[in-house]
């Protein structure tokens, strides 16, 4: 997608331990007229397919999917990482380990809003090693729903994240693919 290579390379930062940070777009402040863009670009990748529900996880997620639920005309689900009083006792439940942090945390999806009935379309702002969104498929996959296909919008293909869930079966698909991130540039796929 032209506009967000574009606007990664304006306003992407990269830190060190190979972290972009893109926080004055997507991670913090929202520019609402690219995230639009965003939801229209993953309606159009995923136009043929049957989707009833967007599945992501809180805090990153939480935009994006509200954003282009709007062209799939589906409710979005997130993913809690916090227990909290307000959220049902029976979940759905998805284990994710976290390599910044050096620990597994736990993600819950109350089992009033995923059916096995549901065609499942989980979306992300990145892939890196892929746990967040091995954990986000354990949920789908203790519910019984089908697994559509996974959309995120900047895949780090030098990371481990892509093969290991295409190996898994599960469709990827990156609005953005970043081979390289070399000298504070980012390089990307011509995928
Ligand atoms: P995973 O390793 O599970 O694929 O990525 C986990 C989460 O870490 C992503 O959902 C994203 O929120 C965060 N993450 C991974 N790599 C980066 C990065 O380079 N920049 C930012 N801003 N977040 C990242």
């Amino acid at each position: 997608m032209e506009l967000l290579k574009k606007k990664i390379m304006e306003d992407g930062r990269v830190l060190e331990g190979n972290i972009l940070k893109v926080d004055n777009f997507l991670n913090h402040q929202l520019d609402i007229g690219l995230l639009n863009e965003i939801g229209k670009e993953f309606r159009r990748v995923f136009q043929d397919r049957k989707i009833t529900k967007i599945l992501t996880a809180e805090v990153s997620g939480i935009a994006i999917a509200a954003i282009a639920a709007q062209y799939f005309d589906v409710p979005v689900v997130f993913a809690r990482k916090t227990e909290s009083k307000n959220l049902d006792q029976e979940t759905y439940e998805g284990k994710v380990y976290s390599y910044t942090k050096g620990k597994h945390y736990k993600i819950r999806v109350s089992k009033r809003y995923i059916a096995k009935e549901d065609d499942i379309l989980i979306l992300d702002d990145f892939l890196a090693n892929g746990q967040a969104i091995l954990g986000l498929k354990e949920i789908v996959d203790a519910s019984g729903a089908n697994l559509v296909a996974a959309g995120v919008v900047i895949e780090k293909g030098f990371q481990e994240g892509g093969k290991i869930l295409r190996e898994a079966n599960v469709e990827v698909h990156a609005l953005a693919t970043i081979d390289a991130m070399i000298d504070g540039k980012v390089i990307f796929s011509d995928k």
